[in-house]
């Protein structure tokens, strides 16, 4: 049998975090050094080789653009380099769905990437991290999960990063797929995926941006004005995601707001703040006559991402940057 060899990238998160006590509710992220977790996991006896390299050891609602760029820099080393099998990410659950979705944008899918958390620290009684860094090898090491995009395995599923959504604080259950479903089952003796790769051999859609612009999020709610719109475009937003209610509305005069904004050149994308459902054009709000564009599937962090590499990229009008959300 061969043995995969894997780049196992630590960022710190839950999966590394460390209680001190078993049945404690406090814990540090990224309290455990990578090679700890390694170790553990090679005690298990999976047929694969790990190549541990630490990129951070923070929870994840601190990660951005340095630790972004040397996750992008190491796995470009390793897809070039035909010693490497396949990439596991070890990252905190907060904002793995940033991470992995910037991942996917801008790398090619010739090799398995895949991200792993865990919800409980990994010296807490019933800790997942230790099933779920197994279950990460198991499909990182399966030839067919290259072409699949950038992946989360979680709760014995694959999800495709574009898709999944952190959807509960605490429940090990945390990660829902949407608009599809998950990629696949896995367990440390099994691995079942539901369809052929849908991305096989594609080339990075994006290039990885030199630095990010400021792209913000403006959450709606019942009864705001349109100040907070002046406040972005006042230090400097590049782009504009709005967590809209329902099929990404809000209040008219923000609406009016952001369409002057986006007449200005400030790429306006509107999301939702409910959980699942599309956002499609021209519903309630008039994105032809307004410039605006909707976000489809993609929830607020996501479209941030993705406007965030296309303004790096030079597209901002609207109607390119429309095809971008569309394309999903
Ligand atoms: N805030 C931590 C993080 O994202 C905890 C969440 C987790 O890892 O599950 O790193």
């Amino acid at each position: 049998m061969n043995i995969a060899r894997l780049l196992v990238l630590g960022t710190g998160g839950t999966i590394a975090g460390a209680g001190g006590n078993a049945i404690g509710a406090a814990y540090r992220p990224g309290g455990y050094a990578l090679e700890v977790l390694v170790d553990g996991l090679a005690a298990l006896g999976l047929p694969a080789q790990l190549v541990p390299q630490e990129i951070a050891r923070i929870g994840s609602q601190d990660i951005g653009f340095a630790e972004w760029q040397a996750l992008h820099a190491a796995c470009q080393t390793a897809l070039a380099d035909p010693a490497v099998d396949g990439i596991i990410i070890t990252h905190g659950t907060d904002t793995a769905e940033e991470t992995g979705f910037l991942l996917d944008l801008t790398l090619a899918t010739t090799k398995p990437v895949v991200l792993v958390g865990a919800m409980r620290p990994a010296d807490a009684v019933g800790a997942d991290g230790l099933r779920n860094f197994a279950n990460a090898v198991k499909v990182a090491s399966d030839p067919a999960a290259a072409g699949r995009g950038v992946m989360l395995v979680m709760g014995d599923a694959v999800l495709a990063a574009r898709d999944a959504r952190k959807a509960a604080t605490s429940s090990i259950d945390a990660f829902r797929s949407f608009p599809r479903g998950p990629l696949g089952r896995v367990t440390p003796a099994s691995l079942d995926w539901f369809g052929p790769p849908h991305r096989a051999d594609e080339q990075a859609r994006y290039p990885f941006p030199q630095e990010l612009p400021r792209v913000a999020i403006l959450t709606a709610s019942a009864g705001m004005d349109d100040q907070p719109v002046a406040a972005l475009l006042g230090i400097g937003a590049k782009g504009i995601v709005l967590a809209g209610m329902g099929q990404g509305n809000a209040p008219a005069q923000v609406i009016r707001a952001l369409a002057r904004a986006a007449a200005k050149g400030v790429p306006v994308v509107r999301s939702t703040r409910v959980d699942e459902g599309l956002v499609d054009r021209n519903v309630e709000v008039d994105d032809d006559r307004l410039g605006l564009v909707a976000a489809r599937a993609l929830g607020p962090a996501k479209a941030r991402v993705l406007l965030m590499v296309l303004v790096a990229a030079g597209i901002t009008d609207a109607a390119a940057v429309q095809a971008a959300f569309d394309a999903g």
